[in-house]
């Protein structure tokens, strides 16, 4: 057996990051940037009022009580030009607008009266209170979202705010699944007996969207070797990367380990982890291959494991796509390996769930076999079970969470 850490990073060398493409900002949400967003525009572009209220001149405003004349008011969106306070007098203004010639601060209209033409103010004002100053947030020609950021909802937003409409990011991966197995049936005809319904393909399909890859449906395949070969091929032509499911065991049926092999450099492994032991992986022409293992658990938590931060790699992402948490162990989390248990680090499935206090719980999940997919299912982390020894209530342990 090899070490998880070996395994995966003879993985993420299978990829390079794809090619860049640039695309309208409000598409490209997930993707990671491949050239920095520059400011055109300063943001704010002027010095405007961060409230609803009065722009004024400090000096006139230094006792509480002070009534001044109002001249005007000042619109967001709309900066009059003209508009300018003297001595004695205020403005109203309003949230976001530009601050008028002669004003030096803003009172809220909560701590105001007004009264005909004279506003009267509740307290003193300081000097540029409430006053939102020009390239406060960018300053024109500044850098504000480097190369390598992952693009967020908020990103789009800044992006746009400093006028980049279009971004240069690195391409969205096709990942291509692919099911292999005689015993496998689509659709929901009735079954016969030994067969069962091909649950990998579209659980690992979702998953991979999940991942923010574009899943690629490459079909089933039965284990026949001409049959897997060609969908392989056909795969690694037109896909960033290829994901099988099943046929890379010890079986005499398991030929997906075969063919790899003989279409390009390959990897088969027996990992040191519990469930998803066994791995394929290596190359088609240029394109990635993994082979993930038939079981329907295993094929999920080999693809976080090894499919996620490949797909994260190709992407153009620099940081581990799968986010840890150390939570406390509630009710206990059972053993697997007998006695002092074994090698292998074990991933349980668990729910876990954090407190208003920031303190991170977690359970089991139910039933850890690698065919009981149901507990996959209601599960939302794998807690880090090393040795597959029992985890006592109290104790800490790690999860990772599903995407
Ligand atoms: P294999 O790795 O091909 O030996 O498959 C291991 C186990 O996973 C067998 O019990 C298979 O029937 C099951 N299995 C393989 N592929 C799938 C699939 N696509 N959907 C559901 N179960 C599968
Ligand atoms: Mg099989």
């Amino acid at each position: 057996m090899i070490p998880l850490e070996e395994a995966r990073s003879y993985v993420l060398g299978l990829g390079t990051p794809l090619e860049s493409v640039e695309m309208p900002v409000g598409e490209a949400a997930g993707l990671v940037l491949a050239a920095d967003v520059v400011a055109a525009d300063a943001v704010p572009g002027d010095d405007n009022s961060a409230m609803d209220g009065w722009g004024l001149r400090a000096a006139d405003a230094t006792e509480p009580g002070t009534t001044l004349r109002v001249v005007g008011a000042q619109m967001a969106g709309v900066a009059d030009e003209a508009l300018r306070v003297g001595p004695g007098e205020a403005v109203r203004i309003m949230t976001g607008a530009t601050i008028p010639a002669g004003v030096d601060a803003v009172e809220m209209v909560e701590r105001a009266d007004v009264d005909g033409d004279s506003v009267t103010l509740h307290l003193p004002v300081p000097a540029a209170q409430f006053i939102r100053r020009a390239g406060e947030d960018a300053v024109a020609g500044q850098r504000v979202l480097p190369i390598g950021t992952l693009l967020t909802p908020a990103g789009v937003g800044v992006a746009t705010s400093v006028g980049a409409a279009r971004v240069t990011v690195t391409r969205r991966p096709r990942v291509g699944v692919v099911s292999t197995g005689d015993e496998l049936v689509s659709g929901d005809r009735p079954l016969r007996s030994g067969e069962l319904r091909d649950s990998n393909r579209p659980g690992l399909l979702a998953a991979v969207a999940r991942l923010g890859a574009e899943p690629v449906d490459l079909g089933w395949v039965p284990d026949d070797e001409a049959r897997i070969s060609e969908v392989l091929l056909r795969g690694a032509e037109s896909c960033d990367l290829v994901l099988s499911s099943g046929g890379v065991s010890m079986g005499d049926a398991d030929l997906v380990k075969v063919i790899l092999a003989r279409l390009g450099e390959m990897r088969w492994m027996q990992v040191a982890i519990k469930p998803a032991k066994p791995l394929a992986a290596g190359v088609v022409g240029s394109t990635p291959v993994v082979g993930l293992p038939g079981n329907p658990v295993s094929s999920h938590v080999s693809l976080l494991l090894f499919g996620a931060p490949l797909i994260a790699r190709l992407a153009g992402r620099r940081d581990d796509p799968i986010v840890r948490v150390g939570a406390l162990v509630s009710g206990g989390l059972p053993g697997h390996a007998a006695g002092g248990g074994d090698e292998k680090t074990h991933f349980t499935r668990v729910q876990t769930s954090c407190d208003a206090n920031g303190e991170w719980t977690v359970r089991s999940a139910g039933a850890q076999g690698s065919h009981q997919l149901s507990t996959m299912a209601l599960a939302n982390g794998l807690a880090v079970q090393p040795g597959g020894v029992e985890v006592p209530a109290g104790a800490t342990a790690t999860v990772l969470l599903l995407p």
